[in-house]
């Protein structure tokens, strides 16, 4: 695996490989990989000639009281668990190189961007869009992978992909989950052992849920205050930023039963924040 730290080597790196007439595939992540990270980066590997991951904890994306500083980092885990996976190059960069001096363009995806996460978060997703446009373009991959697990995430990346015309294909990939349905995250290990066993409410509350809805027991917006019933007996729950039911192209609550919806739920235990959502059609 070629480790490469500086944009304009990995730049000219990726665009050998495509002038050979190779396909990228390219996984962005923040590093602490676990299984749902190596899920992407597997696909990447199948669906491509050459898997590219990069490691990169994003200052943009942070707001200021959020945990930048103590983001969990295991670099020489992350390296072993890639070279098992055969990746061919891990892009590494650090944040002079990312925002050298100067930087000043972002990128607003709007409306979306002020939704869900977007709203107990400002600025987040103009971070995400910022450091995934920068990331796109200096690797410019064939395809490029992101979980489900960040929906909004994916809604945001594609509609940025749309909008400025990038030659890349979006590649949403299935939530990874832990045996007791937990989706697997980084900020996981943030976690004490009573609040990693009641973190569990949040897929047990989305199974119900969307079994509810999809069952025709409970309206969409009846499904919503169920779910915020259930999360609310939850004690280790210390606030519910968002748990209800949405339309997954606008994010918008929805009550309209047709077409594919999204249920989602945001929730903090304390410090830590844990999201989480499932897709069904109605
Ligand atoms: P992060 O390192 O948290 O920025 O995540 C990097 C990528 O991995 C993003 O596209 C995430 O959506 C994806 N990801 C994180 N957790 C999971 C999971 N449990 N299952 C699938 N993909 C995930």
């Amino acid at each position: 695996m070629e480790i490469i730290r500086i944009p304009r080597v990995m730049q000219d790196t990726c665009k050998r490989y495509l002038l050979k007439g190779r396909s990228i595939g390219f996984v962005p992540t923040m590093g602490a990989l676990h299984e749902g990270h190596m899920s992407l980066v597997k696909r990447a590997r199948m669906e491509n000639d050459i898997s590219a991951v990069s490691i990169f904890v994003n200052p943009a994306q942070f707001g200021p009281s959020e945990d930048l500083e103590k983001y969990p980092r295991d670099i020489d885990n992350d390296i072993k668990k890639l070279r098992g996976q055969e990746v061919d190059i891990l892009f590494l960069p650090d944040n002079a190189l990312m925002y050298p001096k100067g930087f000043s363009t972002y990128i607003h995806v709007d409306r979306i961007s002020e939704k869900l996460c977007g709203s107990f978060r400002p600025g987040h997703f103009r971070g995400v869009a910022t450091v995934v446009a920068k990331l796109l373009n200096i690797a410019s991959p064939t395809r490029a992978y992101f979980g489900q697990k960040d929906f909004q995430q994916t809604v945001v990346i594609r509609r940025m992909a749309k909008d400025l015309d990038l030659d890349v294909e979006i590649v949403v990939c299935p939530t990874i989950r832990e045996q007791d349905g937990l989706a697997m995250s980084s900020r996981n290990l943030y976690l004490d052992s009573e609040q990693r066993k009641a973190a569990t409410i949040l897929y047990r509350c989305l199974s119900h849920a969307s079994e509810a809805v999809l069952s025709g027991a409970n309206s969409p917006a009846k499904t919503g205050e169920l779910m915020r019933e259930m999360l609310g007996g939850e004690p280790l729950i210390t606030k519910i930023e968002y748990a209800s039911v949405y339309d997954a192209a606008t994010l918008d609550e929805t009550d309209r039963v047709g077409g594919e919806v999204l249920l989602a739920v945001a929730v903090r235990m304390g410090n830590v924040r844990l999201i989480d959502n499932v897709l069904v059609n109605l």
